[in-house]
């Protein structure tokens, strides 16, 4: 057990000991045994006998959510499919968060000017990024992209139906990034048969745009190259969507649209019953 990352232990002038910043849990009167127990869960696990002796302030504690278990790092490997900036970027917070990931991306490195570190040895894009992630974090765990847990598809415009195919048909849980000229779309993390699919998402935009189909032909294999400026909004929507759902989160038809100089806001999707994919029940 530990206390809470970022709940601070402090003193205040009447003598209480006061956990956290937020939402605090005020002790009064730690014993000369409780108050180094507590201080030093702020920095280090301690175990089952120290627990003991905080009692009634350790109970108070775990109540409140203050005192917790030292919790893993989601299991398993997220292959993220586009490995430009956002790709990177993405690859880099998960990493961060001690999250297995695996890049796919055959682009010649040089597509990427500037990307990846000039020193980096490698040919494609895919290992530019896996480049990048190790010299940025020595104990990031970089793997093969071949058996992945989840996948993230980083398509401009939409994704491409022959993308998506194989994940649909074997049940592997894919997130959508589509990168336009006016923002970026994250989402959804498309679960097959629970959520809407990127057929259903095509499907809904051909309701719309009858030429979308053929439009999107286009777009296929185009590289989105997003200003900067936008892809931390874009990354921070996307790692939280795929860390819900490595914890097991339950599905869900959440999407958001990222514009430019704006604040996200949620687009929520619909799955759609001419679809076939079944989520539309
Ligand atoms: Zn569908």
């Amino acid at each position: 057990m530990r206390l809470a990352p970022c709940a601070p232990v402090l003193a205040r002038p009447d003598g209480t000991t006061q956990v956290g910043t937020s939402v605090p849990v005020r002790l009064a009167a730690l014993s000369e045994t409780e108050r180094p127990v507590v201080i030093a869960a702020e920095s280090t696990p301690i175990g089952a006998d120290e627990c003991a002796l905080l009692g009634d302030a350790g109970a108070r504690l775990a109540e409140a959510g203050l005192l917790v278990e030292e919790e893993e790092p989601p299991a398993g490997v997220v292959a993220i499919h586009g490995a430009g900036r956002i790709g990177l970027e993405l690859g880099s917070a998960l990493a961060a968060c001690g999250i297995t990931v695996a890049f796919s991306d055959r682009r010649p490195a040089h597509d990427e000017p500037g990307l990846y570190p000039r020193r980096a040895l490698v040919s494609t894009c895919a290992g530019g990024a896996a480049w990048s992630v190790r010299e940025r974090l020595p104990r990031a765990s970089v793997v093969d992209a071949s058996d992945p847990t989840l996948t993230v598809l980083i398509s401009l415009g939409g994704a491409a139906r022959h993308a998506t195919a194989a994940w649909e048909h074997d049940g592997t849980p894919h997130l959508l990034i589509a990168v336009d000229e006016a923002g970026a779309t994250v989402g959804p993390l498309v679960v097959p048969g629970a959520t809407a699919c990127g057929r259903c998402l095509a499907l809904e935009r051909t309701a719309v745009d009858p030429d979308w189909p053929l439009l999107l032909d286009q777009l296929s294999g185009r590289r989105p190259r997003p200003l900067p400026e936008i892809v931390p909004d874009i990354v921070a929507a996307a790692s939280r969507l795929v860390i819900r759902a490595l914890r097991g989160g339950a599905p869900s038809n959440e999407a958001w649209r990222i514009v430019l100089g704006g604040a996200p806001r949620p687009a929520p999707v619909s799955p759609r019953a001419d679809c076939g994919c079944g989520a539309a029940g």
